[in-house]
């Protein structure tokens, strides 16, 4: 895959990169192991200094730097800008919080252990690298770079080859805040030459948010190394309404969870498990608002639903589509490639899907729901776990049993009980199954990348 802005509204390539020679990543990494030698040493206000005039850049900025990104991916330009703040919130949450959430813990009672006093102590793994996608260019990595910079570990970043510029963008930014050269670095290199980079003992630790493909790919090649990783793979979310549901308020939300981002997040609501009793007044409303959205140029702010991201990511849609169609589940709306340029693809509910449908049980990246209608909450279950996925759920429910009932047993890194999954810098986020492991955000993403050290002194 070139490592290209192809803008997918048009199809038409923006700008080429040139991919970095492997005596460049050699010089990536060797001033990445410096900077972090320097960083560690820093304070965390020093660190906390920097990020903070990242977030104020990014603000500054933040027309430009919407732009950038539904010029590189086709997203709604009102959510380029959501996300450009975002990241500017993400940056001032760990720059308040991480030397708090990174001080020492002593033991209460030391002479438990013989010791005058013991206690633990956070540290910086070192050099990590984060491979990511192109759905949220600059947050996917922000959610990153900013708990790890303020533990004092230094990043090399693998972008997505269709977001270079986000990911140019991203260094210089960090840069022109003042962090150190080697702190944050783009290495502008295909997926194929990512395992060299990770195979190198300068590397201490990997990160990757993207497919299952590639999340096993990468974390057998850290396993191998024994390099702490963390994965952030597919979902295929449920979304659970049950009789006594706000049936306004769940289909609004269904529709804005399944719509996000054109379709491909990874927490986009994706499966609508019904309860019987209320089926069919969600689907025909659900349905009706789907059909309804505005579908067109991304950087016109009327839009709703932009092209898909790559051409190869609309047909892998379409096909999924026409699959569930062929074995005779029943299109409520959509269903179909629009005649336009661009990478486009109708809003598209499906309902009645067979057995062994692949949407059943694969992850739609893009603006396709698929219905099922269920008998009882013990239906309900087994239908929304019924996956190889565990990011997050939601579950509609005004009963306070059922609420407790599904969360106790969805299998899921994540419950909303009425309401959206959204990722926030206060809330750890991550998955089960075949959605991967370890968190981001919050004090459990900071500490990911940190070493507990056990300090015993007599
Ligand atoms: P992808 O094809 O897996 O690409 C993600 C990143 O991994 C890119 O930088 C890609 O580089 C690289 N990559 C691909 N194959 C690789 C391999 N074998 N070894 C090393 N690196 C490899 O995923 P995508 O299509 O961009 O993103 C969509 C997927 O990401 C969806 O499944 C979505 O659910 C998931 N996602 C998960 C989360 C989460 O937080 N759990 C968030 C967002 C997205 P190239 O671009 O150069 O191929």
């Amino acid at each position: 895959m070139p490592i290209a802005t192809v803008n997918p509204f048009t199809g038409v390539t923006e700008e080429t990169f040139t991919a970095h020679t492997p005596e460049e990543v050699q010089e990536a990494l060797a001033r990445a192991v410096r900077a972090q030698r320097d960083l560690r040493e820093r304070t965390f206000a020093e660190r906390a200094g920097w990020l903070r005039r990242a977030a104020e850049l990014l603000e500054a900025e933040v027309d430009t730097a919407a732009a950038m990104m539904t010029v590189e991916m086709g997203k709604p330009i009102a959510q380029s800008e959501a996300e450009v703040r975002k990241c500017a919130k993400g940056m001032r949450f760990y720059a308040d919080h991480a030397e708090a959430m990174l001080a020492d813990t002593p033991l209460a009672d030391a002479s438990a252990v013989g010791a005058g006093a013991a206690w633990t102590r956070w540290e910086p793994l070192g050099v990590v690298l984060a491979v990511m996608p192109w759905n949220f260019p600059l947050w996917q990595v922000v959610r990153f770079a900013a708990p790890a910079l303020m533990a004092g570990n230094t990043g090399l970043l693998k972008h997505a080859s269709n977001v270079p510029r986000s990911a140019v963008y991203l260094e210089d930014v960090l840069s022109r805040a003042g962090f150190p050269e080697g702190c944050f670095q783009t290495l502008l290199i295909g997926s194929d030459a990512v395992a060299a980079v990770l195979d190198d003992e300068r590397v201490v630790a990997v990160t990757l948010t993207g497919s299952e493909p590639a999340g096993r790919s990468v974390a057998a090649r850290a396993g191998a190394g024994l390099k702490k990783a963390v994965l952030e793979l597919g979902g295929s979310d449920p979304f659970v309404v049950m009789p006594s549901a706000d049936l306004d308020a769940a289909v609004a939300t269904a529709v804005t969870s399944r719509t996000l981002n054109n379709g491909q997040s990874c927490v986009c609501a994706k499966r609508f498990v019904v309860h019987t009793d209320v089926y069919d007044d969600f689907a025909a409303r659900f349905t009706a608002r789907m059909a309804a959205l505005v579908v067109g140029d991304p950087l016109d702010p009327a839009t709703d639903i932009g092209p898909l991201a790559t051409r190869a990511g609309r047909d892998e849609l379409a096909e999924l589509v026409q699959d569930a169609v062929d074995r005779g589940a029943t299109v409520l709306t959509g269903g179909t490639v629009p005649e336009r340029d661009g990478w486009f693809y109708e809003p598209t509910v499906l309902a009645d899907l067979p057995e062994g449908t692949r949407l059943v049980m694969e992850e739609a990246f893009g603006p396709v729901a698929t219905l099922y209608r269920v008998g009882d909450r013990d239906e309900a279950l087994r239908v929304a776990n019924q996956t190889s996925f565990g990011l997050s759920s939601s579950v509609w429910t005004t009963d306070a049993d059922e609420q407790d009932w599904f969360t106790a047993r969805l299998e899921a890194g994540a419950v909303f009980v009425n309401g959206m999954t959204a990722s926030f810098p206060e809330l750890p986020f991550g998955g089960v199954k075949a959605s991967g492991y370890g968190r981001e955000l919050a004090a459990e993403g900071i500490r990911e990348f940190c070493n507990l050290k056990t300090v015993w002194r007599a």
